[in-house]
């Protein structure tokens, strides 16, 4: 949750996947819990150990999907291919903690994800749930007819 009532971002945020993918391709960790692991091992026909040893490493005390050599997601080919069943982490971006600390972060972000700044405005409320890892992005406000949304 943001500090205080009136966050710098009060006024709402754009953001409109454009599927580029470069996200999904980027060095970093694709942090997955229990829930998760067992809702892609199920996607994927697999069973929860054959599925941590193919595609989960272990950081610390948490656990990451893997990535390839050159840090594309495992699970990125053209698009995202476990897209259903993406983990919490996929469905917010970019409305995470550290992109809204501060309109210089979110700045930031934005140079890495063209989407950023574009296209639907997510109120304070949906900016909110969002950041609490509740819901997911979507080209419009739920209910309305929408394009599949690409979280990254
Ligand atoms: S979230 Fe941003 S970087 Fe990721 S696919 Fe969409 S537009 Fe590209």
């Amino acid at each position: 949750m943001h500090d205080g009532p009136n966050p710098w971002y009060t006024d709402g945020l754009r953001f409109s996947c454009t599927r580029c993918g470069h996200c999904c391709r980027v060095e970093g960790h694709v942090w997955v819990g229990a829930r998760e692991i067992r809702a892609i091992a199920r996607f994927l026909g697999l069973t929860r150990d054959d599925f941590g040893r193919r595609f989960l490493r272990r950081i610390g005390r948490r656990l990451s999907l893997v990535e390839e050599p050159n840090h594309d997601c495992v699970f990125w080919d053209e698009e995202c291919t476990i897209y259903p069943v993406r983990p919490r982490q996929c469905r917010t971006f970019p409305f995470w903690g550290k992109s809204l600390a501060s309109s210089e972060a979110w700045r930031s972000t934005a140079i890495d994800c063209e989407g950023i700044d574009t296209g639907r405005l997510y109120s304070l409320p949906e900016i909110d749930a969002l950041r609490a890892g509740r819901g997911e992005t979507a080209d419009a406000p739920a209910g309305a007819q929408s394009p599949r949304p690409q979280g990254g």
